[in-house]
C-alpha cells in the first residue's frame, strides 16, 4: 500500500450562524430515531457487477461492496451491526476467505455497525475521522453509546487520498470531505471502472447530509460535480442507498438536485418561508426522491438556511 496526499480543490461556502446550525441539527436528530428497522427480516439481494466485484444490498436498503480474487476478500462498507450476521452468510456464498480489508466509507451506523463482527480479523480502513469518532464521539442525539471495542474501530486511516494494490488492480481512494459528512471516502477501481461513492450517492433520492457531523447541502453537490469532472463517462456507480448508476444517471442526479434547489432559492427570494414551501408542496415534481429517507419536506429543511 502506499500512500500520498493529493489536497482537493474543494471550495467551503459560507457556513450559517451557529444559532441556524443548531436548529437544522435539531431538526434532523429525530430523523435517525424515527428510523426503524425490522433487521431479522432483512433479505440481503446479491449481483456481481463485473468479475470479481459484488454488490450486496442489505434490506433493499444499504450498500456492501465486497471484491474477491487471489490476494482474498475485501468488503467496502459493513452494513449494520443488527445485520452482521447475514451479511457474514452472504459474503461465504461469495468467497471461502475470510475478510482481509474492511473499508469503511463514513461514520454512519449502517456503514459501521458490521465492524463489530467483521473487524475481527481485518484490517478496517478509513479516514482518520472515523477512528476518532468510533473510538471516542458516537453522540447520537441525546444518546452516547459505548465505545467499540478495539478490534471494530479502523487501524489504518488516512487523510487525503490513498493508492491500494490489491487482488491485480490499484484502488483510488479519496477523502471527499463536507458534502456528507467531514470523512467521507470514495472508492475507484481504477481496472474494473467501478466507483463506491457510500453516500455521496443516494440515488433514485434526496441526500442526507448530516449537518451535525460536518455535513453540508452546498459542498455535497460539489463533491458531486468533482466526481462527474475525475471519473472515466462510462465508470460504472455504486451508491451507498438506491439502484447501481451510470456516470450518465449521476448527472441527472445531481441535475435534477439543482433544479430542486433553483426552484426552493426562488421561492425563497418570493418571500416564502419553510413552512410556506412545505405547504405550497413547491417540490412535488421530485416526489419520487422523497420515498426513502429524506423526504421533499425534510430536503427543504436541509437547504432552507444555506440558500442565499
Ligand atoms: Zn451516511
Amino acid at each position: 500500500m502506499t500512500n500520498f496526499v493529493e489536497p482537493l480543490n474543494i471550495v467551503k461556502r459560507k457556513i450559517p450562524t451557529t444559532m441556524k446550525r443548531l436548529l437544522i441539527i435539531l431538526t434532523l436528530i429525530p430523523l435517525f430515531a424515527a428510523a426503524q428497522h425490522d433487521y431479522a427480516k432483512m433479505h440481503i439481494s446479491h449481483s456481481e457487477l463485473i468479475p470479481g466485484i459484488h454488490r450486496l444490498f442489505v434490506g433493499d436498503v444499504v450498500t456492501v461492496v465486497a471484491y474477491t480474487g487471489e490476494e482474498g476478500l475485501m468488503i467496502i462498507d459493513a452494513a449494520y451491526e443488527q445485520t452482521v450476521t447475514q451479511l457474514i452468510d452472504t459474503l461465504k456464498r461469495i468467497s471461502d476467505q475470510p475478510v482481509k480489508y474492511l473499508i469503511n466509507t463514513h461514520i454512519h451506523a449502517d456503514h459501521t455497525g458490521g465492524n463489530i463482527e467483521l473487524g475481527k480479523n481485518a484490517t478496517i480502513i478509513a479516514h482518520h475521522s472515523v477512528k476518532k469518532w468510533l473510538a471516542f464521539d458516537r453522540k447520537q442525539g441525546d444518546k452516547i453509546p459505548e465505545p467499540m471495542p478495539q478490534h471494530a474501530i479502523p487501524n489504518f486511516t488516512f487523510e487525503g487520498s490513498l493508492n491500494m494494490d490489491f487482488n491485480g488492480q490499484t484502488l483510488n481512494i479519496y477523502h471527499l470531505p463536507g458534502g456528507h459528512t467531514a470523512g467521507d471516502i470514495i472508492i475507484y477501481f481504477s481496472k474494473s471502472n467501478v466507483l463506491v461513492l457510500g453516500d455521496l450517492l443516494f440515488a433514485d433520492n434526496f441526500p442526507f447530509v448530516d449537518t451535525s457531523q460536518g455535513g453540508n447541502p452546498v459542498v455535497y453537490l460539489q463533491n458531486i460535480k468533482w466526481i462527474l469532472e475525475k471519473f472515466p463517462p462510462d465508470a460504472i456507480v455504486v451508491g451507498g442507498h438506491g439502484p447501481v448508476y451510470s456516470m450518465e444517471q449521476l448527472r441527472e442526479w445531481l441535475t435534477n438536485l439543482e433544479l430542486s434547489v433553483e426552484v426552493m432559492t426562488e421561492a425563497k427570494n418570493n418571500g416564502l418561508t419553510n413552512q410556506q414551501m412545505k405547504e405550497k408542496q413547491i417540490l412535488s415534481k421530485w416526489d419520487s426522491y422523497g420515498n426513502f429517507f429524506i423526504t421533499g419536506d425534510r430536503w427543504i429543511d436541509t437547504w432552507y438556511d444555506f440558500i442565499e
